[in-house]
């Protein structure tokens, strides 16, 4: 199943750039059995919600991988632990973000409850944090970072719930957001 991992970073660990970071995450993934079928170019943006701090870099992969989805994302953070993840601020500065976009066509654990997170009020997203796994991640459609990398190599991917494809998600988004993601490599 097509299983889809997006990776960000805007602080370096230690004397590695997010670039390095996220191609050691990648290096990784291969070591906990996550095969990477596909990857994205790197993107850049403006870190949000806060701007004045440094940009983004991020990508996405789509990968197999024959253990659970909890198991996934115990695997997911331990790598994001391993490249120097500490978990403070919400949306902030970070080493390391892997988030499972989507695992197929799987709405985990229900569609109320992706439709709840979802549909969550911008002022309440900043404090509220799933305490189980939201699959697909509850914030895809309105992502720029996201969709304009993952049009690049699942376009025709389509939302369990939202049943959109990658295309239609980006392309209503706004052209400011779009414009503000560039690939870099
Ligand atoms: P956002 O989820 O809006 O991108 P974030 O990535 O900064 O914000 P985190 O602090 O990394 O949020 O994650 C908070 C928790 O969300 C994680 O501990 C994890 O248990 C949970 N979670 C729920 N669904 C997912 C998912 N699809 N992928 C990754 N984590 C998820
Ligand atoms: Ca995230
Ligand atoms: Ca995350």
């Amino acid at each position: 199943m097509n299983t889809i991992i997006g990776m960000g970073s805007n602080q370096d660990y230690r004397d590695k750039t997010p670039i390095k970071i996220l191609n050691e995450v990648k290096d990784r993934m291969i070591e906990s059995g996550i095969i990477i079928n596909y990857q994205s170019a790197y993107y850049q943006s403006p870190a949000f919600p806060d701007a004045t701090k440094p940009d983004f870099t991020n990508c996405v992969v789509e990968a197999d991988f024959s253990g659970t989805p909890d198991q996934l994302l115990w695997e997911i953070q331990k790598l994001e632990n391993q490249l120097g993840r500490n978990r403070n601020e919400r949306w902030g500065q970070r080493t390391c973000d892997l988030d499972i976009l989507g695992i197929g066509n799987l709405v985990l654990p229900s569609i109320e409850k992706f439709n709840y997170w979802a549909s969550l009020d911008f002022s309440l997203q900043l404090n509220s944090i799933p305490n189980e796994l939201i699959i697909p991640h509850p914030r895809i459609q309105d992502r720029a970072f996201v969709l304009k990398p993952l049009v690049s190599i699942l376009p025709n991917w389509k939302h369990p719930v939202l049943h959109k494809t990658v295309s239609e998600m980006l392309e209503v988004l706004p052209d400011k957001a779009k414009k503000s993601v560039v690939e870099i490599n």
